[in-house]
């Protein structure tokens, strides 16, 4: 028998309890409505610039399978992945969309992505030039992305490979140039200097490129203002829920939340210790309620507490249950002391993420940021896809 804390929950929370089955260790809820909402937020926000979707690494852990198709659906026509792997992914999900290839391509690699007509994002003058021989055996130039580097000094040309290109016509014939980017690396800083800085750089590299869409801004970048935005954006995480800047949050609302099972409750003596090296010692009676999620389920055991800190919580109906000692791979252990009037129970769902405990605190605890948390968050857990119509 499954109780339920309803009364700090969503609307939509019984949906998806309901939906899980008995034998699942955790749930992870994705509200597919809520994320095509925060698309469309971050679109007319951004507007006349056209907005894009960042889905990598598994659209952030949530599941491309059904991010793509949703996002799709609300408008988005634009999606960047990481990898060839991810692009072949997202071209069968998305098969009108423009999908582009942040890592660029690997040696020998080129004639993959024409295949599915996936436009790599090129770094050097190296992946240009295999780009334009793909596109002479081709018989006609590829489309692709070009990446400039402003600063992060992580991926893009650098301006003497940029002046280089600039002035060879030769190779510049081969290329079909649809996008010309950059990405900022103090974007989540609104007062950074260095974000000025990337800025002023992208204005004067920028006309040395041909013509073409031109995109600076992530999630955080989106935050900057309308004069970083260029023609197109690429959030990610904002989609997701999350809030990339710090001080200037973004028009969306959170997507994901995650519970967990608890397995087992019991009484802790004083002068009883709980948990691997016995990091955690009780001086009173303690409760302690053990839950099925660790830290292979995204639990980082940096959310570890030995006795007398501070670690990573949970909660019941709003309420705050603090870890106590190690985070193991599989549970945590976490003190329900506290919570007498209902005590919490083996069957109760803990909340890991969702109505109190943000991604961003989650990420924090853990000493950590969000995005890290959100893409290992849940693997092993029941996953419902919440849609219009109480479609689960
Ligand atoms: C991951 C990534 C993004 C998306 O970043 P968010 O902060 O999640 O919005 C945009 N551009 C590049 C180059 C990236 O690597």
């Amino acid at each position: 028998m499954t109780r339920l804390w309803p009364d700090l929950m969503p609307s939509n929370s019984n949906a998806f309890f309901a939906a899980a089955p008995p034998e699942a260790p955790g749930i992870l809820a994705i509200d597919l409505d809520q994320l095509a909402a925060n698309w469309q937020a971050l679109r007319d926000y951004v507007a006349p610039a056209q907005c894009a979707a960042v889905v990598k690494a598994d659209a952030y852990g949530l599941g491309a399978d059904r991010v793509i198709p949703a996002l799709a659906a609300a408008g988005c026509r634009v999606f960047f992945v990481a990898t060839l792997a991810e692009a072949r992914q997202a071209r069968t999900l998305a098969p009108q969309g423009n999908i582009l290839v942040l890592d660029g391509i690997t040696p020998g690699a080129s004639e993959a992505y024409t295949q599915i007509n996936a436009w790599p994002v090129l770094s050097s003058l190296a992946e240009i030039k295999e780009w334009g021989q793909e596109g002479v055996q081709r018989g006609s130039p590829a489309p692709c992305a070009l990446h400039i580097d402003t600063g992060l000094n992580r991926l893009g040309m650098s301006e003497p490979e940029i002046r280089a290109l600039a002035g060879d016509t030769h190779l510049l014939g081969r290329l079909d140039i649809r996008l010309v980017m950059s990405h900022l690396a103090c974007a989540d800083e609104p007062d950074h200097p260095k974000n000025a800085k990337q800025h002023d750089v992208m204005r004067q590299l920028r006309p040395l490129l041909p013509n073409a869409a031109t995109s600076l801004a992530a999630s955080d970048g989106i935050m900057l203002g309308p004069n970083f935005h260029f023609d197109l954006v690429r959030p990610g995480y904002a989609l997701y829920g999350g809030q990339a800047s710090k001080g200037r949050p973004a028009p969306v609302k959170p997507v994901v939340q995650s519970f967990a099972r608890v397995l087992q409750v019991r009484d802790l003596a004083p002068g009883g210790t709980v948990g691997y090296s016995a990091s955690y010692s009780a001086e009173q009676p303690r409760r302690i309620a053990v839950i099925a999620a660790g830290y292979a389920d995204g639990f980082f055991r940096h959310l570890s507490a030995a006795a007398g800190e501070t670690g990573g919580f949970v909660a019941f109906s709003g309420k705050r249950a603090p870890v106590v000692g190690r985070v193991s791979m599989d549970l945590i252990t976490t003190d329900v002391t506290a919570f007498n009037d209902p005590s919490v129970v083996r069957g109760d769902w803990a909340e890991i993420l969702g109505p109190t405990i943000t991604l961003e605190e989650m990420g924090a605890a853990a000493g950590t940021i969000g995005y890290e948390t959100l893409t290992r968050l849940g693997r092993r857990f029941h996953r419902v896809y919440l849609e219009r119509d109480g479609d689960i």
